[in-house]
């Protein structure tokens, strides 16, 4: 059979499970590409800048796991400039590849919407590991500055402002909050002392979500004295202050900037049709419109279920986006006939704060506190054990000194 070239370009959610199916296809050759030597496990993000998780708790290295799935994946760092598919070209800062077939996963960035102003200059965004670990030292930094300063007492008001009640932002401040509530016995000399704000120009937290969802969330916030200013539109964020639309302000020490995504920058370069977060919209089979053998996925596609509806950018869909493909690939490969994507969320699990979450699966299973805690935990460390045992075997593969044979 002849050896058909795959190009993944992005390895987050959708990247990997594209490339973890489609190596089953020995015959394939796969090349994924990363701007990045890790894969970042944005789900988790929360418990890493609140504290409780380590860096190794969400990367892992590309490299060993490419090795592990076998001798006809191969991993490239580098940034991704151009997708020409008419000529089946993938552009990097140095070299074109050709391909048989490009799956295009390269996410979703912050949208600093331009009407805040000072969003981008003010504050953190966390959908970049670099942008997530800064703030995570900024945080910590200043927590032992309170420390000491307490001991000479002057320390004072600690001010955390979360910008955008979306599910990214709601973990945050739920986990944030959780951490602080253990560590106000040492730091703090009153309650009051350490506030974090949750903001959001919608009337809830969780806009658009599950009813049930967004009121489980709203008192589990409240529980954990997060102060929710819902209703409330930014106007400009600066160096120490946020003004909404009715002029008043707010003064803070962060801003976590949880307000918006966009597909990530190599998408605005596709010449394709693309909605308002600059997704692209694929034809039925996920290609690019007009084009057979281009495929995009995840965040940088809108994806619909079968009544057209837009499904919420989230890794579960991102995966499912990506075995759709794999399959698809593979039925192309075999000259079997393809059928359009037929996919839906199988539900939703919000972290808030220690072992508390709450959630719904299949849209008629709701849960809440510990419960809903271990399923989450259990979804993660299936994804995450499953990622291991390539990790574990590329590792041992590269300190035998394998090398790769594309
Ligand atoms: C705080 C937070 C909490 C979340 N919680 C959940 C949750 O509980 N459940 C859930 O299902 N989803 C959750 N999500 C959403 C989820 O993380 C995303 O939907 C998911 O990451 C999308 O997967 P993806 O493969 O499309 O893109 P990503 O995982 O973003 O991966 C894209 C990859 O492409 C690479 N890339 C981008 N541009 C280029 C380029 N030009 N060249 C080379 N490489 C490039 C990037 O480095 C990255 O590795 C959460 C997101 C955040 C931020």
């Amino acid at each position: 059979m002849k050896s058909s070239k795959v190009i993944i370009v992005g390895a987050g959610y959708g990247g990997l499970r594209a490339a973890e199916l489609l190596a089953r296809q020995t015959h394939l050759s796969i090349l994924l590409i990363d701007k990045n030597p890790y894969h970042y496990m944005q789900t988790e993000v929360y418990g890493y800048i609140a504290g409780r998780f380590e860096l190794s708790d969400i990367v892992i290295d590309l490299e060993s796991f490419t090795r592990g799935l076998g001798d006809n994946v191969r991993f490239l760092q580098t940034t991704v400039t151009g997708i020409n598919p008419q000529k089946r070209l993938v552009q990097t800062e140095t070299e074109s590849y050709k391909y048989d077939y490009a799956i295009i996963a390269t996410g979703a960035r912050t949208h600093f919407f331009p009407f805040i102003e000072g969003a981008r200059e003010h504050t953190h965004g966390i959908k970049d590991l670099m942008r997530a670990f800064t703030f995570r030292q900024a945080f910590e930094e200043r927590i032992m500055m309170r420390l000491q300063n307490k001991a000479l007492k002057r320390a004072g008001d600690l001010q955390i402002a979360v910008a955008g009640a979306g599910l990214s932002g709601v973990e945050i401040a739920a986990e944030m909050a959780y951490s602080l509530k253990k560590l106000e016995k040492i730091l703090s000399f009153s309650d009051k002392e350490i506030t974090i704000y949750l903001i959001d120009a919608a009337p809830t937290v969780l806009p658009g979500m599950d009813p049930w969802l967004v009121e489980t969330t709203q008192k589990r916030l409240e529980t954990l004295g997060v102060q929710i200013k819902t209703n409330h539109p930014i106007r400009k964020i600066g160096d120490r202050t946020i003004t909404f639309a009715d002029n008043t302000e707010l003064h803070f020490d962060f801003v976590i900037y949880t307000a918006g995504i966009k597909a990530a920058d190599l998408i605005e370069k596709i010449d394709a049709p693309k909605n308002r977060l600059a997704q692209i919209i694929p034809d039925p089979w996920l290609r690019l419109p007009g084009n057979e053998q281009t495929f995009v996925i995840g965040d940088s596609a809108q994806i619909t279920d079968k009544e057209g509806r837009p499904l919420p950018p989230t890794a579960q869909i991102a995966e499912k986006s990506a075995a759709y493909v794999a399959k698809t690939i593979t039925q192309l490969e075999n000259g079997a006939p393809i059928t359009p994507l037929n996919t839906k969320s199988d539900g939703m699990f919000v972290a808030l704060g220690g072992k508390y979450a709450a959630g719904i699966l299949y849209n008629r299973i709701k849960t809440r506190g510990y419960t809903a805690w271990l399923l989450k935990k259990a979804i993660t460390y299936i994804y995450r054990h499953g990622l291991d045992i390539r990790v574990n075997a590329g590792y041992a593969k590269r300190r035998c000194k394998t090398p790769s044979t594309i």
